[in-house]
């Protein structure tokens, strides 16, 4: 590899698929989620003729300036995409929190997952790699009161965020540590099993399964 090179490569990372650029071995920035893929689908396309596997890519320093423009030009098109400034220009936050917000509302919108409260302090931490816990927390708590996002608590204490402020069922894979969605049709289902724990406390259920024979 030549020592003006620069490694796109991407990868998984605790749980979620990230982007990573490199220069001569030193990590300089990393992308997350369908966010990370997106970027390095247009950057594979975009220079066509760069030295590249299905998950790594090597650009020239000359090619750095074009990479920069499209994750500008990409990360707007999805905060208008997701619509994530218009309901932000609604709500105002304060002016320190605005990136933030934009950041987290982004990522939790544009991945098909329920982020738990883990991976998303770790995306956050990875993103804004000097700022404090506080500010994080506060964040989130602007975008739970605004309706933008619901939070769900299961009953192993475990918390997860969801992009659909409205109450609706959900299944909670204990072993696997993972939410998702339970339509109508799954609820009925999982009511009718006997072994199947069902948390009744909120509006909507959560179906918690311990493990999958
Ligand atoms: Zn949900």
């Amino acid at each position: 590899m030549n020592t003006n090179s620069y490694k796109l490569s991407l990868k998984q990372h605790n749980n979620q698929t990230c982007l990573q650029l490199h220069q001569n071995g030193l990590q300089i920035r990393k992308w997350f989620g369908s966010f990370a893929t997106m970027v390095f689908n247009r950057i594979i396309r975009k220079y066509s003729t760069i030295k590249q596997s299905q998950t790594t890519a090597y650009l020239r320093k000359n090619q750095m300036h074009g990479l920069f423009t499209e994750v500008t030009c990409l990360y707007q098109q999805a905060l208008c995409h997701y619509k994530v400034e218009q309901d932000l220009i609604k709500i105002k936050p304060p002016k320190n929190y605005c990136c933030i917000a934009e950041s987290l509302l982004l990522h939790i919108r544009m991945n098909e997952i329920h982020p738990s409260h883990d991976d998303l302090l770790c995306f956050f931490l990875d993103v804004y790699q000097n700022r404090d816990y506080k500010i994080f927390s506060e964040t989130i708590t602007l975008l739970l009161n605004h309706n933008l996002i619901q939070v769900i608590n299961t009953t192993c204490g475990k918390i997860f965020y969801d992009k659909n402020p409205e109450p609706h069922d959900h299944i909670y894979f204990k072993e696997h540590d993972k939410l998702v969605d339970c339509d109508n049709e799954t609820s009925s289902f999982l009511e009718s099993l006997t072994h199947v724990k069902i948390d009744t406390s909120d509006e909507a259920n959560i179906y918690c399964i311990s493990e999958i024979k």
